[in-house]
């Protein structure tokens, strides 16, 4: 395994300058600052640590650009979203499922994700009543094709609504019993267990019932994984709960579970002061999506509040109608400026934001999915980052563009991305074209 010799790294005790790292077994080994390179080593310039993307539907970048004109007979918005992305759901079989997931995987990891939470709930094939376990399959293998680091999240979807006992004919291919989910959590957990990480999730309040919600958390809390649910993403969704559980979800979910530091709240949109708190004493990781919750429209998370509180945040790519972690950083914080008309909102722990909320996105997506950290992803200099010092390097990517001067990018030891491009990329592209071609010649028009 290559050793590398980077002329500046981010370690965990800040920038240093001519670091050697060591790596053994896909880890590292020993980091030293102000040492010679050897022989063999692999010389970087700039050598960040990889992100994790503690929020994926790896299907529905099928969608990008399909959902963005005008349904004819409705108001557009996160529900009429819903009932194409229902259509698209219908399209997809285990194959198109590992086309699609590789694609998006390598796409992650060329700008400079290392590791994925699949918040995955498309458990059935077509026509499948609950045993098959072909489209959890299609998710591992397509990490594994791309080399990406995979948390892998199976989610109970078991009713269609608060106050509904069972799921709607369009999400029929979501469901599971409490049973069958935790069933297949402990086989899947079993098959990937030397290769991936586990999670398990809720899809969200309004999709589970208490006792499924409590016994899917327990599980979380007795194997010690992460455990991941949607919470507050849509006011509508919120005056429900309100309506028919007498709460906000968030209240409601510190009332009934036992909120801990395994737990990824996604999407904790809309949620008042005192909710603010309970999450940020809780210790659990807020996972934010902000391209999907611009995109979806779904609102604005009170982030300084939040981080003032010392709370926790990740990212996510979500829908994957984009994906680029530093872009997910930029809108968080641009969202967070036209609110509040002021800038450098995020800068809470230092005075860069884009440092602040690099480090704030590194260590709770490690968090989230489950992972000590640790991971390493070498960029080289380009001209975005001339005249900038270790000072503002992360600052730079964060706000400078769309364009990202990643080199090279490394996983578990190997090198996933060779100058600036993804290994594999063509054959992930090929097997996308065909499967995105294929579904979207299948689609209802909605
Ligand atoms: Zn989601």
């Amino acid at each position: 395994m290559t050793d590398i010799f980077a002329r500046q790294a981010l370690t965990e005790h800040g920038w240093a300058d001519n670091v050697r790292i060591v790596l053994s077994d896909g880890r590292i080994d020993s980091v030293s600052p102000d040492s010679r390179a050897q022989d063999d080593d692999f010389h970087a310039g700039i050598v960040i640590p990889g992100l994790a993307n503690v929020h994926s539907h790896a299907f529905q970048r099928v969608m990008a650009g399909h959902t963005e004109q005008r349904a004819p007979a409705d108001k557009d918005n996160f529900w009429t979203w819903r009932r194409r992305m229902y259509s698209l759901a219908g399209q997809i079989d285990a194959e198109a499922m590992k086309a699609i997931a590789r694609q998006v995987y390598t796409e992650m990891l060329a700008t400079g994700y290392t590791s994925v939470a699949e918040f995955h709930y498309l458990h059935n094939e077509p026509g499948d009543s609950g045993a098959s376990e072909a489209m959890f399959m299609s998710i591992v293998e397509a990490a594994e094709a791309s080399g990406i680091r995979l948390t892998y999240v199976p989610v109970l979807y078991e009713r269609a609504g608060f106050d509904e006992a069972q799921t709607s004919d369009d999400q029929k291919r979501f469901a599971r019993t409490v049973d069958e989910l935790i069933e297949h959590y402990e086989k899947a957990s079993a098959i990937i267990a030397d290769r991936f990480q586990i999670g398990i999730g809720a899809h969200s309040l309004r999709a589970v019932t208490a006792e499924s919600l409590q016994a899917i958390a327990a599980v979380a809390e007795k194997d010690a994984v992460p455990m991941h649910i949607h919470i507050a993403e849509q006011q509508r969704e919120v005056e429900q709960c309100l309506d028919i559980l007498g709460a906000r979800p968030v209240e409601w979910l510190f009332d009934n579970c036992a909120v801990q530091d395994n737990w990824c709240l996604v999407h904790a949109t809309h949620i008042d002061e005192n909710e603010v708190a309970a999450i940020a004493r809780s210790g659990a990781v807020v996972g934010l999506c902000p391209s999907t919750e611009a995109n979806l429209g779904d609102g604005l998370f009170p982030l300084q509040s939040y981080l003032q509180l010392g709370g926790r945040i990740a990212i996510g790519s979500d829908s994957n109608v984009s994906i680029n972690p530093f872009e997910e950083m930029r809108w968080l914080e641009y969202g967070q400026r036209l609110i509040s008309q002021s800038r450098n909102v995020a800068a809470i722990s230092r005075p860069h934001t884009g440092h602040s909320l690099f480090e704030a996105v590194a260590s709770g997506g490690a968090r989230a999915c489950g992972h000590n950290g640790g991971e390493i992803a070498p960029g080289a200099v380009n001209a975005m980052l001339a005249g900038h010092t270790s000072l503002s390097f992360l600052d730079a990517l964060v706000f400078s563009g769309f364009t990202l001067p990643i080199d090279r990018v490394m996983v578990n030891g190997e090198w996933r991305v060779i100058d600036g491009r993804a290994v594999g990329e063509e054959e992930a592209r090929a097997a996308y074209s065909s499967a995105a071609k294929k579904i979207q010649a299948g689609m209802e028009i909605l």
